[in-house]
């Protein structure tokens, strides 16, 4: 019984250990992008943002994990603009979200996503919580404001075809936003533009999705290549991680990838880091400019704001990116 209940507590450990290191790693550069976006800030908010940058890091990936809970949570997350339009510039899609609703439909709008919509969403409910001075509600709505405003400037969530299940591209999404940043983000130049305020926010980030939509052709054009020209043996490898051997990309094969996109993920990461500061920036100016030194942190977060911290598990409702 002894040694029934040891090798019971040596498995959870290990499975824990293996489950920490999993998530940390397919997190990776949305945390990195919300950790840079603080050093973008102008100076009336960059001490507060610097002194919580740990947390703001953190909390990046709560919007990913709701989803395992959330059903409305995943339409948040992307636009498949493809569904709308086949060519850049984005000229035929509203950009209001009640327009698109007459245009197209509230329930076609909501299946494809609402990315745009959510953002300004989370940007004025931000501008409520500096008003009303909530330490707790400004930190949660800034970590994950960052989130969905990354989320959009990644060109695979600009498309329904968004993990490459429509042309035998599959797992081309983590390859990617995940992979990639994890192998290459250490030499990217982060030194960026401080933040600006946005006269108009939805404006700002529809730019920032036709940016992402209009490199579609390269992520799936270069990657169909490598697809076709490399042999099987040489596409895949496995490492280490924690105790678990995983199958990855191989490394020479994603450098041959992050090669053929010519800087595209250090762009897109860039532009990410760049918008989210100056959505914090906005939301603090449209919140009245408080003093961030001097906030009410009495004020508790209600059980639903609370969600976020209940822990992944299971599987993503709805659209899964795995
Ligand atoms: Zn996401």
């Amino acid at each position: 019984m002894k040694h029934f209940l040891l090798k019971l507590l040596v498995s959870i450990i290990t499975l824990c250990a293996f489950q920490f290191e999993t998530k940390a790693w397919g997190f990776f550069a949305h945390q990195l992008i919300n950790e840079k976006a603080v050093f973008c800030l102008p100076s009336e908010i960059f001490p507060f943002y610097k002194k919580h940058i740990s947390y703001i890091k953190e909390h990046a990936v709560d919007p990913d994990k709701r989803r395992y809970i959330v059903a409305e949570e995943a339409v948040r997350h992307f636009i498949d603009l493809d569904y709308y339009e086949k060519v850049s510039p984005i000229d035929t899609m509203p950009w209001s979200f009640k327009a698109a609703c007459e245009k197209y439909t509230k329930d076609t709008i909501n299946e494809y996503g609402i990315v745009p919509w959510h953002i300004q969403t989370m940007m004025n409910i931000l501008s409520e919580a500096f008003k009303n001075k909530n330490e707790a509600l400004i930190l949660k709505y800034s970590s994950e404001l960052g989130h969905y405003v990354a989320d959009a400037h990644v060109p695979l969530h600009n498309t329904m075809n968004y993990n490459g299940q429509m042309t035998e591209q599959h797992g081309i999404h983590g390859f990617f936003e995940t992979r990639l940043p994890e192998l290459f983000s250490y030499q990217y130049d982060f030194m960026i533009d401080r933040a600006v305020y946005l006269d108009n926010p939805l404006h700002f980030i529809w730019a920032g999705i036709e940016q992402g939509f209009s490199s579609l052709d390269s992520v799936f054009g270069f990657d169909k290549h490598l697809r076709l020209t490399t042999p099987e043996s040489k596409k895949m490898s496995f490492e280490q991680r924690g105790t678990q051997q995983v199958k990855v990309w191989s490394f020479e094969y994603a450098m041959a990838y992050h090669r053929l996109l010519n800087n595209l993920v250090e762009r897109r990461m860039r532009a990410s880091i760049y918008a989210v500061s100056c959505f914090w920036y906005t939301a603090w100016v449209n919140g009245g400019q408080p003093d961030l030194m001097n906030l009410n942190k009495d004020i508790l977060i209600t059980t639903q704001d609370s969600l976020l911290t209940i822990q992944q598990n299971g599987k993503m409702i709805g659209r899964s990116e795995e």
